[in-house]
């Protein structure tokens, strides 16, 4: 048998649902579509009746995937990291990434079977008729990271290399690369990914040491590329100073790098080792050296980084909602084992220490699903032609990326505490979460420098936070199920989290409050969509305590020398920790 190959361990899918010897289960088994009520009603409300008839089973098939088969592939490929091989047989320098055959098959369930890179390009993927609308994908992603993370790079990385090259490359180059980045045969279709980062600066973009030279109407590379995940995509974007361009960001150039040229043959760059890494441990990510390399300018060669831009604000939003992900996950394997674990002669759900534990994990993996549904469907808009969605999902993308990125940290350190010493032990799903969740802190920009995009320039320069909002003003105002009281307070935390942005943004002698600013929007936005969310018609009405709960423990002000528990947070804790049906109703004395 190939040692490589994947197997059904023992510990996997066919995890008794009851545990075994004290021990709690997990979620193996578990459909996490059909067990995500706010997923489901939330698709129902963003999707059009017709998109989600039609895509509703794709969704029930991922999360029964992804609670299954998908999970057990991604527990082996964790284990059995990617291995690169500096030469061939021959001794030729023809490097390649070895990856276990687990992680082979998770790319077919990715590329084959759903299609991701493609769905929202073009038509064919999932049956439809149309290319997918932008919530429906993300939706997708959310459910496949709950079991699979690291190849949640590769995916992304290909579908935003697909919209690049769409939108700024020439005709000739989009006839060259398209039909086979586009492709959803696995055999042969081309991936992409993105090389921006060097050993000189990742934040620092503009110090980029990387150099283009024209010759002989060619453009050839040189330079040495310090992190490149999915190292050994079929084409690469990446920045490059052409010779003769300004210093800094101005004088750099958006290149698309083919790993093979049209002969077949090798281009001249090599991988030169992988990183040992914390997490994301399925996916390659090395050091790449230019030496010469053949490549294709894409756009104008003074608008790279601009261009360049595109992308990396499409992949902070698929880090959100990855970030959202991991926390449903972290929520989910919590709940299961807090409700079957027993200490002290009681199931340990019924601790109130551990209710409210329970509670501060599921409070940011529900202001996160908000949120990333929220900037997807105004993303559908924006790309419908409308200006002020197009605006507001320009601040919406960073509040998300820096917010649930940040928050995914303590989630998952609080899912494993629940599981107790068991959530340590790389056997259960809790270890690599932790692992796992740190990195959204560092790639596509680090909280600080999230933080500074939302404050300086979506604030400052683009004041796309009046776009935001106009929209959270009318979510409000048509939230008329609601008390009044409670919209006012949710009004009057607007106003003030909009002032203190604009302050922020205005005085250069608050930057180190931007943060804090961020923080405080990415808030109250979310507690105004849960709110909305409440509101509707046949809805989960619990949302609006989540609501009351961010108002309270993330925007309002505590004495840490005082009582939290108080006895409306204790019967919203019975009410968000069960899962019965609510209905506003029942809420309105809790929400003021
Ligand atoms: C596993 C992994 C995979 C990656 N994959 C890729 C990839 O495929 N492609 C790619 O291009 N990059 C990739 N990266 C690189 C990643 O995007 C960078 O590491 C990140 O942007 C930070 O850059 P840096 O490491 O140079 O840190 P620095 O930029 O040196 O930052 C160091 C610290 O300084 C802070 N800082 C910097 N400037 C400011 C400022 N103005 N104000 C306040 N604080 C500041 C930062 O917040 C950070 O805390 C990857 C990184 C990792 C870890």
């Amino acid at each position: 048998m190939d040692a490589r190959a994947p197997r059904t361990s023992p510990d996997a899918a066919a995890t008794p649902r009851r545990g075994a010897d004290h021990i709690a289960p997990d979620c193996a088994g578990e459909n996490f579509y059909a067990i995500d009520r706010g997923l489901r009603d939330l698709l129902a409300h963003y999707l059009t009746a017709e998109d989600f008839r039609q895509l509703a089973p794709h969704f029930d098939r991922l999360g029964r995937l992804a609670g299954g088969r998908l999970d057990e592939l991604a527990r082996i490929a964790d284990r059995h990291p990617p291995v690169l091989h500096p030469r061939d047989r021959f001794g030729r320098d023809e490097d390649f990434i070895d990856y276990h055959a687990a992680y082979r098959e998770m790319e077919q369930i990715a590329f084959g079977d759903f299609q991701f890179h493609a769905m929202t390009h073009r038509a064919g993927a999932l049956g439809m008729d149309r290319p997918l609308p932008a919530v429906a994908k993300y939706a997708l992603q959310y459910l496949f990271v709950q079991a699979e993370f690291g190849l949640m790079c590769p995916i992304s990385v290909t579908d935003t290399s697909i919209h690049l090259i769409r939108k700024f490359a020439s005709t000739e180059l989009q006839d060259y690369l398209l039909p086979k980045m586009l492709s959803g045969d696995v055999a042969l279709m081309w991936k992409g990914t993105q090389f921006m980062t060097e050993r000189a600066g990742g934040s620092d973009v503009g110090s980029i040491e990387t150099t283009a030279r024209l010759e002989n109407g060619e453009w050839r590379l040189s330079g040495d590329k310090w992190f490149c995940s999915h190292a050994d995509a079929d084409v690469a974007l990446l920045l490059a100073r052409p010779e003769g361009a300004p210093a800094g960001t101005k004088g750099l150039a958006l290149f698309a790098l083919p790993r093979r040229l049209k002969d077949g043959s090798r281009n001249a760059y090599r991988i030169v080792r992988l990183k040992d890494k914390l997490g994301t441990r399925s996916m390659a990510s090395g050091e790449i050296l230019l030496e010469g390399a053949v490549a294709y300018l894409v756009g104008q060669a003074d608008q790279g980084l601009k261009q360049m831009m595109e992308q990396v604000n499409l992949s902070r939003l698929s880090h959100g909602v990855r970030a959202a992900a991991m926390m449903r996950r972290c929520v989910n394997e919590a709940m299961v084992c807090a409700r079957s674990r027993a200490a002290f002669g009681n199931t340990i759900i019924d601790y109130p220490l551990l209710r409210r534990q329970l509670l501060k994990i599921t409070l940011p993996a529900e202001q996160a699903l908000s949120m990333f549904l929220f900037a997807a469907d105004t993303m559908d808009r924006a790309n419908a032609g409308s200006a002020d969605a197009a605006n507001c999902l320009r601040i919406l993308t960073p509040l998300l990326k820096f917010r649930a990125c940040r928050d995914n940290i303590p989630v998952a350190t609080g899912a494993m505490e629940v599981r107790g010493g068991n959530g340590y032990i790389e056997e259960w799903v809790q270890a690599r979460l932790v692992r796992d969740a740190h990195i959204g802190v560092l790639w596509e920009g680090t909280s600080n420098i999230n933080a500074l995009d939302i404050i300086s320039r979506a604030v400052g320069k683009s004041r796309a936070h009046k776009s935001l909002q106009a929209a959270l003003a009318k979510l409000l105002d048509e939230a008329t199920t609601i008390p009044a009281a409670f919209r006012d307070r949710l009004r009057r935390t607007l106003d003030r989290a909009l002032e203190f942005a604009e302050r922020v943004a205005a005085e250069p002698a608050l930057e180190a409050d931007a943060r804090q600013a961020a923080s405080g929007l990415y808030h109250v936005t979310s507690a105004v969509l849960m709110t909305a969310e409440a509101a509707r018609a046949s809805a989960d009405a619990r949302r609006a305590l989540f609501a009351r709960l961010v108002l309270e423990h993330r925007l309002g002000a505590r004495d840490p020398l005082a009582p939290q528990s108080h006895a409306w947070e204790r019967a919203a804790a019975e009410m968000l920790l069960s899962e019965r049906n609510v209905v506003i109703g029942e809420i309105g004395g809790l929400l003021v």
